[in-house]
């Protein structure tokens, strides 16, 4: 971002927060060269120009559309609308668009997702976890399954049906 005291582009962001109910983000943000102090406001719809940092070390842009169909295989068969997930993406984005201003892990979005996801549906949680995690390792996603049905006790409907309709991995 220029500065627009001495035009330089070279800016760090102090702090940034979801403005206009979530239609913009307000970054404060300091000039590395002239020291001075600064605001920008950015449309929503404009802000998701981050990169992805995959698990290989490339990059590619973020894609709302990858984030969306890998809930939606996760939340296959199950009690959600479409319209449930998109507000799940949308509660990502907003998390991300705060955070992160021109790169941010793979792994960190994943995590997110399924920490939203979480609350949303259990069975899909558990299903977007084991994907996302490419099934590294097996007893992790045994224990994680475990742990979530043993905390769900009987409130999850279908809960035997845990592994049908898994995505493969
Ligand atoms: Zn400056």
């Amino acid at each position: 971002m220029r500065c627009p005291f001495c035009k330089e582009d070279n800016d760090k962001v102090i702090d940034s927060r979801s403005a206009e109910g979530g239609k913009s983000i307000r970054r404060r943000r300091e000039c590395l060269v002239c020291k001075r102090r600064y605001t920008t406001y950015e449309r929503a719809e404009d802000a998701i120009k981050l990169a992805v940092i995959k698990r290989d070390g490339s990059r590619v842009p973020y894609d709302r559309g990858k984030m969306l169909e890998g809930i939606r295989q996760a939340a296959y068969k199950r009690p959600i609308t479409a319209e449930r997930l998109e507000q799940v993406v949308d509660e990502v984005e907003e998390w991300l668009v705060t955070r992160f201003e021109k790169e941010v892990s793979s792994q960190t979005i994943g995590e997110r997702l399924a920490t939203v996801l979480r609350r949303v549906d259990k069975v899909a949680y558990v299903r977007f976890a084991s994907v996302y995690r490419q099934f590294e390792d097996v007893g992790d996603f045994i224990e994680e399954a475990q742990d979530v049905m043993q905390r769900a006790g009987d409130d999850v409907p279908g809960q035997q049906n845990l592994f049908e309709g898994t995505p493969e991995p």
